[in-house]
């Protein structure tokens, strides 16, 4: 049984790899879309229009399952900003404005942007969450599940440690005290929006997802 994580990001695809195997699928293994032998497109750039994670994530699962014929699952997520009415929400992947920093890389420059965004909110006005909506679609029996998890945080004034990727040096864990790149890949994983969204879904998958047939 395979099931098809239809994400280009090595990063994305890394944290769901561990979260999904570490709570077991009852045997259903994940293929990258590499691995399905399925090469970028430019299509793929117009896969995420809409104004809400749910829709998103399903348009890019209906999309990769309708090519590879497999059950697919995708990753559609973000970050939510109180101060900034809820900004970037679905356009968090490019938040900073196109040349806004030469020289920086796009997280890099999201980063920056972000912190140049809240300028000098105190802590108790700088609250975030973290958004993962993961949605499988299964095309024999065409059905569609999602699965949606949050994570809530608070946003630094500068950034802090190295590991995970994206927005995790701004992104403090207000239980932990300490940022997301400051975390293991097991604390994130604990408590994070994409491993709540993705056990969720491994649970569905044990469970046989009300019947479906993978
Ligand atoms: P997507 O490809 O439209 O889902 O874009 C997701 C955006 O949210 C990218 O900018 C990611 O870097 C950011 N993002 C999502 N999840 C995380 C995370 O776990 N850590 C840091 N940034 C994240």
């Amino acid at each position: 049984m395979k099931l098809l994580l239809a994400t280009r990001s090595a990063h994305k695809a890394r944290e769901v790899e561990r979260i999904v195997r570490a709570e077991g699928t009852g045997g259903c293994g994940i293929v990258s879309l590499d691995e399905a032998g399925i090469p970028w497109s430019e299509a793929e750039e117009g896969l995420e229009p809409h104004d809400s994670f749910e829709e998103n994530a399903a348009s890019k699962a209906r999309y990769f399952a309708h090519l590879s014929g497999l059950p697919t699952v995708s990753d559609d997520s973000g970050l939510e900003v109180d101060a900034l009415d809820g900004a970037p929400g679905v356009r968090t992947k490019r938040f900073a404005p196109p040349g806004r920093y030469p020289g920086l890389s796009q997280d890099e420059s999201n980063n920056r942007y972000l912190v140049e965004r809240l300028g000098d909110l105190p802590p108790g006005r700088r609250k975030a969450r973290y958004v993962c909506v993961a949605c499988l679609v299964v095309p024999r029996a065409g059905t569609i599940d999602v699965f949606r998890g949050e994570a809530p945080g608070v946003i630094l004034s500068e950034p802090r440690g190295t590991g995970g990727f994206g927005y995790d040096p701004v992104f403090h864990d207000p239980g932990l005290g300490r940022s997301y790149a400051e975390l293991t890949p097991g604390e994130k994983d604990a408590r994070s929006h994409r491993g709540i969204a993705f056990r969720a879904l491994a649970r569905g998958l044990r469970a046989g997802l009300a019947g479906i047939q993978l």
